[in-house]
């Protein structure tokens, strides 16, 4: 039976990442794959999060099952970073399921909603990050789209957006980046996630926000403003959080989904459906994660010194981000790129053609996707000026 299969091509990211691998060329760059990386080119572990790690050995006492919903520390301390003390807290609406990642969440997002609605649509940014649309068709629903980025002004086409969510059923999901959009960079402003909020409002569909880059934006508060805002405005909504960048756990597989309800009472039956979509999945999340998270944030100290190394990250992708704009001005190229520093986060589109992407590969060992999206963490002094240079040169 297996020899019946198709083969499906290979994620192209992923494809990207092994013929990097296998490029001897010493002076490659890889700008292609999500992940934070120094000046180094590391992705090192975070200092705060070997600290906790060496206080869970020493103080773990039992590997037994930790339950449906996971660590509820962990579950307690997300809520709070991703809504404050927030009204929908305080009246007891909000319950959530750590996950194995953002993935995972937005997996069981999918599946509570297939649940809640089989007959909703996902409608999601015109591009969004390419798992969306496989992890919510996974679930039998219906991906449709929103425009979202101006390739043509770098800008956002916020006025056709608004227009085509006015046009969304009652009862299907709008899903909306909290921050750091992927793969554009391009974010909503405070007026703009009021609109967005309104609108949700009087159409009654129901916001999904996938958070995966709190403070990788402007700061752990203003990067959840626009979900804050939401979640004053509509009675329902679902929140899909993701640690691996912000608390670069990455490959540990931790996030949460957080679902909050009109009233207390009915968010109890929500999660009794969110705890019974775990359990028919992956029955309980691992524990390493959340124990990180949850000791990190369980410590004034150790929060302490991961604010500092969330800075740390978040200048140096804005500094490389106004680097990358100065290094390619100063090299007289015709177009202009001074959208990259307008833009947060670790993503924004080069907008060069497929043929320049082609030519930075082969011709400069220079890996981006074929969508022209580079992660901007991956510049560095060391090598802005080849960088430049080879872009100046392909586009010229
Ligand atoms: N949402 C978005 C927008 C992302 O970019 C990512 C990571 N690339 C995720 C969710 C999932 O992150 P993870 O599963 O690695 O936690």
């Amino acid at each position: 039976m297996f020899a019946n299969l198709k083969p499906l091509p290979t994620d192209p990211i992923l494809g990207l990442m092994a013929k990097y691998r296998q490029d001897t060329n010493p002076n490659k760059i890889d700008l292609g794959v999500g992940v934070y990386k120094t000046e180094e080119g590391d992705t090192p572990i975070l200092s705060c999060v070997k600290k906790a790690e060496k206080f869970r050995l020493e103080n773990e006492t039992s590997k037994s099952y930790i339950g449906l919903a996971g660590d509820l520390g962990f579950c307690a301390k997300m809520e709070s970073l991703l809504l404050g003390e927030h009204p929908a807290l305080l009246a007891n609406r909000v319950r959530t399921a750590q996950a194995p990642g953002g993935t995972g969440a937005l997996r069981v997002a999918a599946e509570f909603i297939a649940k809640a609605n089989p007959q909703a649509s996902v409608w999601v940014t015109t591009p969004t990050w390419a798992n969306h649309i496989g992890l919510f068709s996974a679930a039998g629903l219906t991906v449709k789209e929103y425009p979202y980025y101006d390739y043509e002004n770098k800008g956002l086409l916020f006025d056709e957006m608004m227009a085509t969510l006015k046009t969304v059923p009652k009862g299907d999901i709008v899903l909306l980046h909290a921050c750091c959009h992927n793969p554009s960079g391009m974010d909503l402003n405070a007026e703009q996630w009021q609109q967005v909020a309104d609108l949700a409002k009087e159409v009654g569909f129901t916001p999904l926000v996938d958070i995966a880059y709190q403070g990788f934006g402007t700061s752990l508060e203003d990067d959840s403003a626009g979900l804050r805002l939401l979640a004053a405005t509509v009675d329902e909504m679902i929140i899909c959080s993701s640690c691996s960048k912000n608390f670069g756990l990455y490959r540990e597989r931790i996030g949460a989904c957080s679902i909050i309800s009109e009233s207390s009472a009915v968010a109890d039956i929500a999660n009794s459906v969110l705890l019974s979509v775990v359990r028919s999945i992956y029955s309980m999340p691992p524990a390493h994660g959340a124990t990180i998270v949850d000791t990190i944030l369980g410590s004034e100290e150790l929060t302490a010194e991961w604010h500092q190394e969330l800075a740390e990250m978040r200048n140096r992708i804005n500094g490389l981000r106004s680097t990358i704009v100065e290094a390619l001005h100063s090299r007289g190229v015709a177009q202009d790129f001074s959208f990259i520093e307008k833009q947060h986060g670790m993503f924004s589109f080069l907008s060069i053609t497929p043929e320049q992407i082609e030519r930075l590969q082969k011709e400069y060992s220079i890996y981006i996707v074929g969508s022209s999206r580079v992660n901007v963490a991956g510049v560095s002094k060391a090598n802005i000026n080849y960088f430049a240079d080879a872009v100046a040169t392909v586009i010229k």
